[in-house]
């Protein structure tokens, strides 16, 4: 890598080659040996759609910026990348690309199709994550669809089944009517909206008045069950006991108190329905009521519906309505809002079902799982909370069997005859009971076995991540496991983070992790979630293309973990316009610094330093230690933003201009004092590259090639961080430095609000204070200030500058003279322009008036021009800077 002909502008095409030099020099490998101590970072597997987006890219940014921070610091860091496959987006993509139902084709026919267009998806992903720079170790990939990695599900369920933590049950479950599955819980999401609340008369057994119930759920009707009141609504005292008559249906109903009704709302009168809502399902059973299933798994209605049997539950609904209507037992109907439950994945209104299902017992760790969040440390902290409040709130168990095809299979068959559970030996794993034969006997004799067709839920595979990649369940797993860190967004806090706590916990007894890193959120510039019917989606490659990965890696770091973060292009180009300053800056210093050697001389040259020097390299060792901990605390804004400031301005905009001087001579007396210069300039860009390392990767190395030396170092990324150095923390150099930038700073501003070239001469300039420890100050600074703003000579002194103003022009206002003294003017005109302005201007003052022959002239005739002149009787400019009790005298 060459040292000369530095390109004038930085190219970000440049980055993908970048890429390639650190994937073919394994550059982020795991290492795994015994000489450095481990850092594991549990990776979310994302879903395979085929392309990343906004989301995943701060999601993994605030990752890479952890591994590559805590690999300078000297720790083998795991990075690997997994890959959550299973799932019904595939299934449904396959579909339709295929033009097919998944009952058309055989089961592994299908399996097989989703399997394709998963690892064509994940070949997509794979090269975007890579253009983004992210540093994951490939070799420690893992694909939860393998074999390699069902196995070790399968086990995982073995494991918890033996352990009495999972098992088979028929109970009311969440069910998703489009995706036809039963989901858990935590796949259910509540979404607002407005619908009727219908008032209807439930007539009493004798004919007589009965009772008036609200439901927003007439369709429902038909798995009516009881009529349910508050024990103190004292409109209902006499019905206690009594039955209702169910409309439509004619079914009698008992009438229950139960102190969970809600008085205020609707009639105070609830009907309860097998099942409507959660509530439901507590009153049938603390009542042991019957339970009516009158919808199926696709949402019709089945033949307990009666006249509405096989209808769309949105249909039946309809024409419950417009029967109650037309018998006139629907009163009234009023608009209220909802909260309905619906699935994650599709945003269809769930449904709750009875059904013979799989479930972990949660209830029985919540416990654990609550210690074990306790233990560890959450950023921000109120994530934690999110977790408490949720395991708080859990009173159904995980349902992990779903009712689809592309999933783990559960690694179960059934006997044919009794129906006792048969598990395959654990040497026998992965295994897909619906595909492959039981070899064995049942203990009633029976040798014939139905395979279960259920397969698990995806949260079973992905919540196994710490272990799995730390090598789970082989000899030697305890030495990478738990992870030092999860990283993961908030949405996925009661899913991810709460059944991996859960699984591992429950698999080993430790938690998985010690620390966990929540992401918000990315949202458009539109201050809406990116969506494509809002239209204000911006995909990674369209800022990649035009501004680099480096410089979109700027804008994701400058945020906060936890907070939802905008989308802003102003953000990028302002990365990319920084980058663009720093290289130009180093450039420049290229040039000085390229034959430039520290070895063995720097103590020698620390002694040497000048003022300037001494307050860069000063302010240096606090952003040092400023970013250091800011990493450390996972707070990247600041991080980025002190990086950021101290580069742009203090750095490139002062410091570089106020040792141009020193640079450019050859004057032997300065030897010492360029030496000392360009020792900086190099100690303030090495280590500045490497403090913007874990955030711009590729223009670090870009950089660094050109300012390394070691001709070993392939990368700035194999190269230490560097050390905070408390002893070049320098108070008094960086006040004295503080002073000589805000004065040359006031002279810069000088010399371009009076249109002069930044690199022109000043004549002289006086420096007056009347502070004693100011004047020092400037005194230690006189050579920079003076060869910076290129001043020939100047002074520094006590006091208030010793100036005058004086009249240098007088000018006769013809419009006044003319009229006034018609024939006299030229005559006024001559004088006035033969005498000495300042001597006019003193008679006028004195007398207000000169007589020239008859005419007598005020200072209403003429105009004045003045100056300032100090006291040598030179023209100057008077520069006061106010809060540093400072005035300057100019003399241009
Ligand atoms: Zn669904
Ligand atoms: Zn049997």
């Amino acid at each position: 890598m060459s040292k000369d002909n530095i390109p004038k502008d930085y190219d970000h095409k440049k980055e993908t080659s970048w890429q390639e030099i650190w994937q073919k020099n394994d550059i982020h490998k795991f290492i795994g040996d015994e000489n450095r101590p481990n850092y594991i970072i549990d990776t979310p597997p994302p879903y395979p759609t085929g392309s990343i987006h906004m989301g995943h890219v701060l999601n993994w940014l605030y990752m890479d910026i952890i591994a590559r921070f805590n690999r300078m610091k000297g720790f083998d860091v795991l990075f690997p990348q997994g890959w959550d496959c299973h799932g019904l987006p595939t299934e449904v993509k396959v579909e339709e690309t295929h033009h097919i139902k998944k009952s058309d084709v055989p089961r592994e026919e299908f399996r097989k199709m989703c399997i394709d267009l998963t690892r064509d998806n994940i070949k997509m992903m794979k090269s975007q994550m890579q253009q983004l720079g992210f540093s994951q170790d490939w070799s420690r990939e893992y694909v939860t669809m393998t074999d390699e990695y069902m196995q070790k599900t399968q086990l995982s369920f073995l494991k918890l089944y033996d352990q009495g933590m999972i098992y088979q049950g028929i109970h009311p479950v969440n069910w998703c009517p489009r995706c036809e599955t039963a989901i858990a819980f935590a796949e259910v999401e509540y979404s607002e909206n407005e619908t009727y609340l219908n008032y209807l008369e439930f007539p009493a057994e004798d004919g007589k008045k009965g009772v008036m119930i609200a439901t927003t759920r007439p369709e429902l009707l038909s798995a009516c069950v009881a009529v349910v009141v508050h024990p103190e609504d004292e409109r209902y005292h006499d019905l206690a006991g009594k039955e209702v008559e169910v409309p439509i249906f004619g079914r009698k109903v008992k009438i229950i108190k139960d102190k969970e009704v809600d008085p205020e709302f609707g009639t105070g009168a609830v009907m309860i329905c097998t099942f409507g809502d959660k509530t439901d399902v507590s009153w049938v059973n603390r009542y042991n009521l019957d339970i009516i299933e009158a919808i199926d798994e696709k949402g019709t209605m089945t033949k307990a519906a009666g006249r509405y049997e096989g209808l769309p539950l949105s249909v039946c609904k309809e024409r419950t309505i417009e029967d109650l209507e037309n018998e006139g037992i629907l009163i009234k109907k009023e608009k209220v809002d909802q909260n309905v439950g619906q699935c994650w994945r599709c945003k269809t209104p769930i449904e709750i079902l009875v059904k013979k299902q799989w479930f972990v017992a949660v209830k029985e760790m919540i416990d654990d799982v609550v210690g074990a969040a306790e233990n560890m440390n959450w950023v921000p902290e109120h994530m934690k909370t999110r977790l408490l409040n949720w395991t708080g709130s859990m009173d159904w168990d995980w349902c992990i069997s779903r009712q689809r095809i592309f999933a783990t299979p559960i690694p179960v068959w059934y006997c044919s005859k009794c129906g006792k559970v048969h598990l395959p030996s654990t040497k026998d794993l992965p295994v897909d009971p619906a595909r492959d034969t039981f070899k064995g006997e049942c203990e009633c004799g029976n040798k014939e076995f139905m395979g279960e067709v259920d397969v698990l839920d995806t949260w079973m595979d992905s919540s196994i991540s710490p272990l799995v990649i730390a090598g789970w369940p082989y000899n030697g797993y305890n030495n990478l496991f738990p992870s030092n860190i999860r990283q993961q967004g908030h949405d996925i806090i009661r899913t991810w983070a709460f059944y991996t706590i859960l699984r591992c916990k429950a698999l080993t007894g430790i938690a998985p992790f010690n620390e966990v890193v929540v992401n918000g959120m990315v949202f458009g510039d539109d201050g809406h979630k990116m969506s494509k019917s809002r239209g204000n989606v911006i995909t990674p490659e369209d800022v990649i293309e035009d501004y680099g990965a480096d410089a979109l890696r700027l804008w994701a770091s400058n945020s906060v973990p936890g907070s939802d973060v905008p989308f802003e292009w102003k953000d990028v180009k302002y990365g990319y316009k920084f980058l663009r300053k720093f290289w130009n800056a180093f450039r420049f210093i290229n040039i000085h610094i390229s034959e430039f050697q520290v070895e063995g001389s720097s103590d020698t040259i620390i002694k040497t330093l000048k003022p300037l020097d001494k307050w860069i390299l000063s302010k240096l060792n606090h952003v040092n230690e400023i970013v250091t901990s800011s990493l450390d605390l996972y707070q990247f804004a600041d991080a980025v933003s002190h990086i950021q400031q101290f580069i742009w301005h203090d750095f490139c905009d002062e410091y570089i201009e106020s040792v141009k001087y020193r640079l450019y001579t050859d004057s032997p007396d300065m030897l010492n004092s360029k030496i000392a210069a360009q020792y900086t300039l190099k100690t303030v860009i090495l280590t500045t590259l490497k403090l913007l390392a874990p955030i711009t990767p590729h223009f670090v190395d870009e950089v660094y090639q050109h300012v390394n030396t070691d001709e070993d170092i392939l990368s700035i990324h194999s190269t230490s961080w560097p050390k905070f150095d408390p002893e070049l923390i320098n108070k008094e150099a960086e006040d004295v430095g503080n002073t000589g930038v805000h004065i040359i700073g006031e002279i810069r501003r000088f010399k371009s609000t009076s249109k002069m070239p930044l690199n022109a001469n000043i004549k002289a300039v006086n420096i007056y204070t009347t502070n004693n420890e100011l004047y020092e100050k400037i005194q230690i600074l006189v050579d920079d200030i003076k060869g910076t703003m290129r001043i020939s000579q100047l002074n520094v002194e006590m006091g208030n500058p010793d100036v005058q103003e004086i009249v240098v022009e007088v000018s006769p206002q013809m419009a006044k003279i003319g009229p006034e003294f018609k024939k006299e003017a030229p005559k006024i005109v001559q004088y006035l322009q033969s005498t000495p302005p300042q001597e006019i201007a003193t008679q006028l003052e004195q007398k207000g008036f000169i007589n020239i022959g008859d005419c007598k002239i005020t200072p209403n005739h003429i105009t004045t021009k003045k100056e300032v002149v100090g006291k040598t009787g030179e023209k100057v400019e008077i520069q006061q800077i106010e809060d540093l009790n400072v005035v300057l005298e100019i003399v241009v």
